[in-house]
């Protein structure tokens, strides 16, 4: 049955998540503000991974404890502590 086989792969292929979104929201808002609760260093966390359940980890692969507002605002780019690298890959 080459149908069956057919549709298997395309469903195979079809089921990534992630894949589809990330580069649609790389606009430049598409970023909450996380804060690392040791260090209180600001981390940029991607929008569709703050919108779900923790544990969030920012787009520089640190776990953050806390999501506070946009990236772009005063928790974010706009406090006194904000990770170099965060700001590099997340630029508001
Ligand atoms: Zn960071």
């Amino acid at each position: 049955m080459p149908d069956l086989a057919l549709r298997g792969e395309v469903g195979h292929r079809g089921v990534r998540p992630g894949r589809e979104t990330g580069p649609v929201t790389s606009a430049g808002s598409g970023h909450a503000a996380g804060r690392d609760q040791e260090s209180s260093t600001a981390h940029a966390v991607p929008r569709e991974a703050a919108d779900g359940p923790p544990p969030w980890v920012a787009v520089c692969g640190t776990p953050v404890a806390v999501v506070q507002g946009a990236w772009g605002g005063r928790r974010g780019l706009g406090s006194g502590d904000v990770c170099p690298r965060c700001r590099e890959l997340a630029p508001a």
